[in-house]
């Protein structure tokens, strides 16, 4: 298996051998992977708006080699650093066990004995790239592979909304409530849900779909993505970054 689909560095493409730190990413790649962790994984509620959810948590800052992974991503391409990076969200957010070589999937012995979330939502994609699976989907596909849960997608982009991207706090806020919709006949009576996104920029999305799954009977919501977008804390910036 190795030999037909050999893995690469979600955050450079680099081939990966044996010596890959946690199986996941290249030696080089390390020192950044470190710095840019989102520790603890837990957003703080001072830096996004985060109602109608129990929590949220990301593995990562949006910044440097993380979001030129999750771009990379995005426009449809590879899959294989989507499922990487869902492993990263697994090791980095719920304390997972890193594979030691490449190819092996990361283990969580709790999630397997005592299922945190009954089921996964990602959060629909306003542009799908056409005949592929949106990232927010397929991190939930290999989050659920896993952790051994199922993905459900529950919700949808309500047709000629907005993209939130090109809004401002306060407008994100008020459009994200208008933007998504539980499909017809979901039920999550009695359901603790796992809400995935890739990134979290201000919560809004988050939060107004975390309502949305509250609507249709879920107990509780937690939110999950590979990155927050919020400033680093101090002692993880480069020193030259103050300079540009
Ligand atoms: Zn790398």
């Amino acid at each position: 298996m190795a030999l037909l689909y050999p893995r690469r560095c979600p955050f450079c493409n680099t081939l990966l051998d044996d010596t890959a730190p946690d199986g996941a990413f290249c030696p080089d790649c390390a020192s950044e992977e470190t710095r840019l962790a989102h520790l603890p994984p837990r957003l703080p509620e001072t830096e996004h708006v985060l109602y109608a959810l129990q929590g949220a948590m990301a593995a990562y800052y949006y910044e440097g080699i993380v979001r030129e992974a999750i771009l990379l991503c995005k426009n449809g391409g590879h899959p294989w650093h989507a499922r990487e990076l869902a492993d990263r969200m697994a090791v980095r957010i719920w304390g997972a066990e890193a594979a030691n070589v490449p190819g092996k999937r990361p283990r969580n012995e709790l999630f397997v004995q005592m299922p945190l979330y009954h089921c996964i939502v990602p959060v629909p994609p306003h542009r799908p790239w056409p005949g592929v699976p949106g990232l927010a989907l397929q991190l939930a596909r290999r989050l659920g592979t896993l952790f051994q849960i199922p993905v459900l997608e529950a919700l949808e982009v309500v047709p000629h909304a907005t993209v939130q991207k090109s809004l401002t706090r306060e407008e994100r806020l008020q459009n994200a409530k208008k933007a998504y919709r539980c499909r017809p006949k979901v039920d999550l009576s009695g359901k603790r849900v796992l809400l995935v996104d890739d990134i979290i920029t201000t919560g809004a999305t988050v939060s107004a779909c975390a309502l949305l799954l509250l609507q249709a009977g879920a107990v509780d919501v937690t939110a999950a993505a590979i990155a927050s977008k919020e400033d680093l804390p101090k002692e993880k910036r480069i020193p030259t970054e103050k300079y540009r």
